[in-house]
């Protein structure tokens, strides 16, 4: 099969390999689209936890093309699935303290195991879940970008009425306006650069209000921020991963009021912040990471059709423009971008 394939960080070339064999629990998936976003840059880049050689990728999606002999029959060839690409060992100390998420042998598909950007990936059956029959791929692509953003919003415990601030409207900053509008936010602010994100915020329903802002220049929003809530957001999220723009976030907290950080930022980045001010505000800072176990819930809101997800997608590549496909995301260029592996390459 063709197969986008690292051999270390920056080097990549779109190759042949074997065709994946399903080991006794697995399936083969033909991968029908797979998600690009700002975790493949990190990976690119040898960040995040990228071991190499690797074939990048982990948000797909596709039709099960082969099982091994101890798939559960419920599972048949045809069937259309999206990826959980996450899974854990079971007995190392987190793990076995029942949180799993921070499992020390955290096996990701794409991040250090073979991924979605190939025509075929081999996914342990269990990490599998159907796709309702009136999703499309390229709307069920979303699933693992909204497992993530269901993730964030559990830490974040958002409650009734809750004022929330939003910074970037990539595709992370789309979703957490709308699971934050679905979960009874009484406002909806969206700050991001970009006037076409902005208006697809506001054109989603998502966010009552958008604002401008530029990443040199984060702190040329506080007036109208200040304006718009003297005392602040209840809940500030950030999905920028710009350490400008978490140093300018944590400002518009409310009292008692939560910071989630859940942009992926760099190793080195370093934000500079008054610990007086969180102490006097008692300011929650909380962490966002990936997500283990949300994946059902991301397919039960998709099929519920809650989550607008037109204009969405804005960028859809083959197999051999991959390095196309990063170069957008790094540069923030559209919405969503996927790569669709039987289209060119
Ligand atoms: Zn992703
Ligand atoms: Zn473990």
């Amino acid at each position: 099969m063709k197969a986008v394939q690292y051999d270390s960080a920056r080097n990549f070339d779109l190759v042949d390999v074997a065709d994946p064999d399903p080991g006794a629990e697995d399936v083969v998936i033909e991968v029908a689209a797979n998600g690009v976003c700002h975790t493949d840059v990190n990976v690119h880049e040898g960040e995040f936890f990228a071991t190499f050689p690797l074939i990048p990728g982990h948000e797909v999606v596709g039709t099960v093309v082969d099982k091994g002999r101890e798939v559960p029959r419920g599972i048949a060839i045809g069937a259309r699935m999206m990826v959980n690409n996450a899974s854990t060992c079971g007995h190392c100390y987190y793990c076995r303290r029942g949180q799993p998420l921070f499992c020390e042998n955290f096996y990701s598909l794409g991040i250090n195991g073979p991924g979605g950007a190939a025509e075929f990936i081999r996914v342990h059956y269990a990490k599998t879940v159907p796709i309702a029959d009136w999703l499309t791929f390229e709307q069920a692509v979303i699933a693992e970008p909204l497992a993530c953003a269901i993730h964030g919003m559990d830490q974040v415990g958002l409650r009734l009425a809750d004022r929330v601030l939003i910074f970037g409207a990539g595709p992370s900053g789309q979703l957490l306006a709308q699971l934050a509008k679905w979960s009874g936010a009484s406002q909806v602010v969206v700050v991001a650069p970009g006037s076409a994100k902005l208006d697809l915020a506001a054109s989603l329903k998502a966010a009552d209000v958008t604002l401008p802002i530029t990443r040199d220049h984060p702190e040329e929003v506080r007036p109208a921020l200040t304006e718009l809530a003297p005392q602040g957001f209840s809940v500030v999220i950030d999905t920028t991963g710009a350490a400008g723009v978490l140093e300018q976030a944590v400002e518009h907290v409310h009292i008692d009021g939560r910071l989630l950080v859940y942009g992926m930022a760099r190793f080195r980045d370093r934000v500079a912040w008054s610990p007086y001010d969180i102490f006097r505000h008692q300011i929650h800072i909380l962490g966002s990471f990936a997500q283990i176990d949300t994946m059902e819930r991301a397919a039960a809101l998709l099929a519920s059709g809650k989550i607008d997800l037109p204009g969405l997608i804005t960028h859809r590549f083959g197999l051999d423009e991959y390095g196309r496909a990063l170069d957008n995301v790094a540069r923030g260029i559209g919405i969503k971008t996927v790569i669709i592996p039987h289209r060119g390459g």
